[in-house]
């Protein structure tokens, strides 16, 4: 059994893919997909010791030792080239690690056509990256577990037609048009919070006035979608 976060981004894994599920963990998302059948290979990266013999134990405890492979590596290292992965999962992880993550060894998603994110926090960081390399956005979800909002973002490789727009990078753009009470309550605790900052930012002996501009326009723009979809 996943959490409602992980069973959601399962979902998008497609049927009959070699997926590369990178900080695994306890490998719990690609030993369910391979259980159901979904899944007909997998690799379970991990960059710390302890989760990547977590994952090993999981899998050997399942059985599943000939179909996922797990690897103490960094990032996308854990991916080669026999593995013929086509589906990469990043879930739980900052929006700024998992774009690094896909910029550092971005060569070796040659064979991959599905990105499955879910960052926790920072989602434009990922849709910018996705726009700048050839990734289009198929889908967005969000879900709200545990009194955490989680987004998550499935895009395949395929050109994007429309650069996305600011409010599209920030929001989402199936997010955007979803009115979804969950992206509403997330903003409007968003806007809170950033009002919050600005206030204290503003009291600073020495205003930083890059910092200002930059919340005045997080503000503006979150008032204005707030405003459009509530
Ligand atoms: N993906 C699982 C999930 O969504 O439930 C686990 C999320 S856990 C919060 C994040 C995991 O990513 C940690 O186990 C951490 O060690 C791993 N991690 C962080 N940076 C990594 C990197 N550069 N390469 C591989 N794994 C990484």
């Amino acid at each position: 059994h996943l959490s409602e976060r992980l069973a959601t981004v399962a979902g998008y894994v497609p049927t009959g893919s070699r997926l590369a599920d990178i900080g695994t963990d306890h490998a719990y998302l690609p030993v369910n997909l391979a259980k159901r059948g979904v899944i007909i290979s997998g690799v379970a990266g991990e960059v710390v010791r302890g989760p990547f013999e977590n994952a090993r134990h999981e899998i050997d405890r399942e059985g599943l030792s000939d179909q996922i492979t797990a690897r103490l590596a960094n990032g996308l290292k854990a991916i080669e080239p026999g593995d013929q992965i086509d589906t990469v999962v990043i879930a739980g992880m900052g929006g700024a690690l998992i774009t690094q993550i896909l910029t550092q060894d971005f060569g070796r998603l040659e064979g991959v056509n599905r990105l499955v994110l879910q960052p926790n926090v920072g989602e434009m960081n990922v849709r910018q990256f996705l726009m700048d390399h050839g990734f289009s956005l198929v889908a967005e979800q969000i879900l709200a577990e545990d009194g955490h909002t989680y987004e998550i973002l499935v895009a395949d490789r395929q050109p994007v037609v429309h650069p996305y727009t600011a409010d599209e990078l920030r929001f989402g753009p199936f997010l955007l048009a979803e009115h979804n009470p969950i992206f509403i309550e997330k903003w409007r605790h968003e806007l809170a919070r950033s009002q919050a900052v600005l206030k204290q930012v503003r009291s600073a002996a020495v205003v930083p006035v890059d910092k200002v501009a930059a919340l005045e326009q997080a503000i503006a723009e979150i008032e204005e979608v707030l405003h459009r979809v509530s």
